[in-house]
C-alpha cells in the first residue's frame, strides 16, 4: 500500500505522528502500534523452549537446569526470543521511553501468547511487576515492567497489578559485569516484601494483610536472561504465601547471548 501524502505543508507533521513501522518504515493503519503485520511475523518468536524456564531449546522438554534443580517457579511464558540486531532495539525503546509505542505493541504480542499458554489451565489472577532499586526508578522515572504489567492488565481481564509490595535491595555492583554463578549467588537475597505486608513465613494462614497469600501470582519483566532476577522473586512470593508463581516476559535470553 502507498504511504497517503497531503498538501506538503501536513507530510512533515505526518511524519512525527505515529503509523510507520518502527523497523520497515512502511506505513500502518494501527495508531495503537508500531510494526506492520510483516515485521511482527520476522520478530523471533519463541516457539520451542524448556517447558518450565522457557529456555529456548530443540524441542518442548525440560532444559538440563531444570532438571537437576527446578526453580520456585511453575513455569515461564515468554513472546520471543532475545536476539541482538532484532527485538532488542525494541526492547531498549521499552526502557527508555516510559510511552513508547513499542511498549504497547510488544505487550499486546505477550497478552496473546499468555491467553494460549493458559488455554487448559487456570491464569493468575496477579501480576507482581519485577520493581527497580529506588535509585533506579529515581533516574529512570518509570518500572518497565509497570508499563508492560498495565498493557497486559487491560488485554488479560483487569487481571489486578500489585506494584509496590517488593522491596529491590541495593545491588553492590552491576549484574552484567558478574559471571553467571555470581549472579545467581547475587540474587539470592535482593528482594524483601514491603514493611506494611504481613511476612510470616512460618504461618501463612494468619497473615492479614497480606494479598498474596493463597494466590496463583505471575511476575512480570522485560527481559528474563539468567533467569536469577524471577528465582530470586518468585521465592520471596512464595515464601510470604503466594500459592503459585509464574513468570510472563516479552523476551527470554537464549544460552549463547548470556553474559558469561
Ligand atoms: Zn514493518
Ligand atoms: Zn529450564
Amino acid at each position: 500500500m502507498e504511504p497517503f501524502l497531503g498538501a506538503s505543508s501536513t507530510i512533515s507533521v505526518l511524519k512525527l505522528l505515529p503509523g510507520n513501522c518502527s523497523l520497515c518504515l512502511q506505513p500502518i493503519s494501527s495508531q495503537e502500534h508500531c510494526l506492520c503485520g510483516l515485521c511482527i511475523s520476522k520478530l523471533p518468536w519463541l516457539k520451542t523452549q524448556c517447558r518450565q524456564c522457557a529456555n529456548p531449546l530443540k524441542s518442548n522438554n525440560l532444559c538440563a537446569e531444570c532438571q537437576q534443580k527446578p526453580p520456585s517457579y511453575r513455569r515461564c511464558v515468554a513472546a520471543f526470543e532475545y536476539q541482538k540486531d532484532s527485538i532488542d532495539k525494541l526492547i531498549m525503546n521499552i526502557k527508555t521511553n516510559s510511552h513508547s509505542p513499542e511498549t504497547a505493541q510488544l505487550s499486546s504480542l505477550l497478552s496473546e501468547v499468555i491467553t494460549l499458554a493458559y488455554q487448559d489451565s487456570s491464569m493468575p489472577t496477579i501480576m507482581v511487576p519485577v520493581p527497580l532499586h529506588w535509585r533506579k526508578l529515581l533516574i529512570r522515572g518509570f518500572n518497565q515492567s509497570s508499563n508492560i504489567a498495565s498493557i497486559l492488565s487491560r488485554k488479560l481481564n483487569n487481571t489486578a497489578i500489585l506494584d509496590n509490595i517488593c522491596i529491590r535491595r541495593a545491588s553492590s555492583s552491576p549484574q552484567h559485569l558478574k559471571s553467571r554463578k555470581n549472579r545467581i549467588q547475587g540474587m539470592g537475597n535482593a528482594f524483601r516484601m514491603h514493611k506494611n505486608i504481613d511476612y510470616k513465613s512460618d504461618n501463612k494462614n494468619n497473615c492479614t494483610n497480606n494479598p498474596i497469600v493463597g494466590q496463583s501470582v505471575a511476575i512480570v519483566d522485560d527481559v528474563v536472561t539468567s533467569g536469577a532476577t524471577a528465582e530470586s522473586l518468585a521465592s520471596t512470593l512464595i515464601r510470604a504465601g503466594a500459592k503459585n508463581v509464574d513468570i510472563w516476559c516479552i523476551a527470554r535470553t537464549g544460552w549463547h547471548n548470556r553474559f558469561d
